[in-house]
């Protein structure tokens, strides 16, 4: 009976220390450093002297999104492939009918889970992650950053109809130049009839 005891202390014992050795075994070299990958891999942060800066970061970082709204054609491809929907996108008709006016685009980065997938889907190359990192906020509100144009008003509307209308009447008059001197003559009669 003592033996049987005496055997299982035993055999605990050594399981003991053979999970012991295997956890030091990975834990020990990051107390001494002796090779790089096992040198200093967490930072204090924030701390301004020993902190990476945004530029240090590896190229590929996801940081906070951004927008250059003026290469954006309002596809809506990275709304659509948001996992959590936190793109919100509202177009019109702008000046240039083929294009759509991005009145609205906001990017709620409270709700953001820096999957990059968005930024993959982009067919324009408009939007990117930049690699800035820094907002904290007690008002969650402020972490909705928005990029969109503005709507569309009728003062905005009234000066693309009058340039559309300078464009249409300046491609007729370039149109009327191309016909022959007789064929020109007999439109300019036939409208000031
Ligand atoms: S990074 Fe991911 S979660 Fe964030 S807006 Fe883009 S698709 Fe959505
Ligand atoms: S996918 Fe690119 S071009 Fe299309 S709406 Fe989004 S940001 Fe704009």
């Amino acid at each position: 009976m003592v033996a049987l005891a005496q055997g299982r202390v035993f055999f605990g014992v050594r399981k003991n220390l053979a999970t012991a050795y295997r956890v030091l075994r990975v834990t020990f070299p990051y107390l001494f450093g002796y090779r790089s990958e096992y040198r200093e891999n967490t930072e204090q942060y924030p701390d301004r002297v020993s902190a990476r800066m945004p530029e240090d970061l590896p190229a590929k970082v996801r940081g906070i999104l951004k927008n250059d709204i003026e290469k954006c054609s309002g596809c809506r491809y990275c709304a659509d492939v948001c996992p959590v929907n936190c793109i919100e996108i509202e177009t019109e008709v702008g000046p240039d009918r083929s294009l759509s006016w991005v009145s609205v685009f906001d990017i709620d980065h409270s709700k953001c889970i820096f999957c990059g997938m968005c930024v993959e889907s982009c067919p324009t190359g408009s939007l990117i992650h930049t690699k800035e990192y820094e907002a904290s906020t007690e008002k969650l509100d402020s972490l909705v950053m928005g990029f969109g144009r503005g709507w569309v008003t009728q003062n905005m509307k009234d000066a693309w109809n009058r340039e559309q209308q300078a464009k249409e009447a300046k491609a007729e008059e370039a149109a009327v130049n191309e016909l022959s001197p007789i064929s020109a003559e007999i439109k300019r009669r036939l409208e000031g009839s």
